[in-house]
């Protein structure tokens, strides 16, 4: 008989910690947690895991950030992603093919180049390389001065890549579990009840669960979850769209990213390319892909890479996306509120940060004291005016 990688439990009427959203980055803070020894721990998951951004993501991971305190978080990310494989005994196929950002403009090339001494200078792995170079790396690239927006220059980043995302989320569910973590999926929280300014619990659609602490990972439905608690926070959902093609033999062996005509494309292991843009010019909910967003795709991958005219899409979708005004997420221990913490902002670039924000969230929950690595992403910072300013290097960078 095939052995289940996760059981299905009763719903208890208590937890210590209660995470809602069975996303990669809830199942991570749920698989540190049972690996720091804490028990009693619920992940109440509203459909199955892997339903949001976790099963919909292009799966780039990178370091290659703006910010002293973005280049440090997600440098320990793809640390702790180095050895996840190992860790969890769960081929992820991490693949560090090293990633490109194409610069076509001076004020791009201007942007990149900070990037990469700011990398250099906290010793990640990122330098400029010229067209010539460019080329080398990638033979079927069109470098001449014939498109709309000739290369000028790339960042390179060797550490960057692709895993298989829907690995990730399976991974860290089934450790967790296997530490003794109970994931609850079809159970949808309604209802945050608080007390004299304390979490009592949440109601769900299979009943009242109270806890100590809860934590809000729900990426982007933040605004309607943290909305339940009377908290507001400057998050905004917005879809993004992605496609991926028929499988052709292997001839893309890098990520490749334009930053000004926000588009991206690798090549999966099974040879189909896995391409996306920027994000729906509009907030909503919906989860639907455009024929406007495959022909802007068209358009502007072909100036690039115009050995692509005949290639075949396979299938289009949508998840949506909880962009912050600075770029960057919030991890963070809600003031007004004792016992609620809240992770999101995870906009399009979030998934690569799983294992540091699990990790973290981790030990803020458990120890009651916010690592210094996420300390600079609570939400006070929108108050104190103290951003951490990443749109140049995390929009379509992805
Ligand atoms: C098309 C696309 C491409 C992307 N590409 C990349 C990329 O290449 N690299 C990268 O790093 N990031 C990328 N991202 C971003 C990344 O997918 C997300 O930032 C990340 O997956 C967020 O993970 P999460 O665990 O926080 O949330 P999610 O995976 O979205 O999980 C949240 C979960 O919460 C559940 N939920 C919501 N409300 C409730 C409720 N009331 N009760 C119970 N459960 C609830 C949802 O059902 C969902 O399963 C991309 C996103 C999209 C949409």
């Amino acid at each position: 008989m095939t052995k289940k990688m996760w059981k299905q439990h009763d719903l208890k009427k208590h937890y210590d910690i209660v995470i809602i959203g069975g996303g990669a980055h809830g199942l991570a803070t749920a698989y540190y947690l049972s690996k720091m020894g804490v028990r009693d721990v619920a992940v109440l998951e509203a459909k199955y895991i892997g339903y949001g951004g976790s099963g919909r993501n292009t799966a780039i991971l990178r370091s290659n950030y703006r910010t002293e305190e973005g280049i440090r978080f997600y440098d320990q990310s793809i640390q702790l992603y180095e050895n996840l494989s190992q860790e969890l005994d769960f081929n992820l196929m991490f693949s560090q093919q090293g990633h490109f950002t194409l610069g076509h403009t001076e004020a791009s090339v201007s942007g990149l180049t900070t990037r990469a001494e700011n990398n250099k200078a906290l010793g990640v792995d990122s330098y400029m390389l010229d067209p010539i170079e460019i080329k080398k790396m990638l033979p079927e690239i069109d470098i001449s001065d014939h498109p709309r927006y000739p290369v000028l220059a790339a960042l390179y980043h060797p550490p960057g890549g692709i895993i298989r995302h829907d690995a990730v989320v399976w991974g860290y569910a089934r450790g967790a579990e296997q530490g003794g973590v109970e994931i609850h999926n079809l159970t949808t929280v309604g209802e945050i009840r608080t007390e004299k300014n304390k979490i009592k619990g949440v109601q769900t659609n299979r009943g009242f669960v109270s806890c100590n602490k809860l934590i809000s990972v729900v990426a982007g439905w933040s605004s309607d979850v943290c909305a339940m608690a009377g908290i507001e926070l400057p998050f905004v959902t917005h879809p993004l769209q992605a496609l991926v093609t028929e499988s052709y033999k292997p001839w893309l062996h890098h990520v490749v990213v334009s930053s000004n005509l926000h588009i991206y494309l690798s090549q999966t292991d099974r040879g189909e390319l896995v391409c996306g843009g920027g994000i729906d010019g509009y907030p909503h909910y919906g989860m639907r892909s455009t024929l406007a967003f495959l022909e802007t795709y068209a358009a502007h991958v072909l100036e690039l890479f115009p050995v692509l005219h005949n290639v075949k899409v396979q299938r289009q979708w949508a998840g949506l996306c909880d962009m912050t005004p600075d770029y960057s997420p919030i991890i963070s221990p809600i003031d007004e509120i004792e016992g609620f913490y809240v992770n999101g902002g995870w906009g399009t670039y979030g998934f690569k940060a799983s294992p540091a924000s699990g990790y973290n969230s981790a030990q803020m929950l458990a120890q009651g004291k916010v690592p210094a690595n996420i300390a600079p992403f609570s939400y006070n910072r929108f108050r104190e005016n103290r951003l951490v300013g990443e749109k140049a290097a995390a929009s379509v960078s992805n």
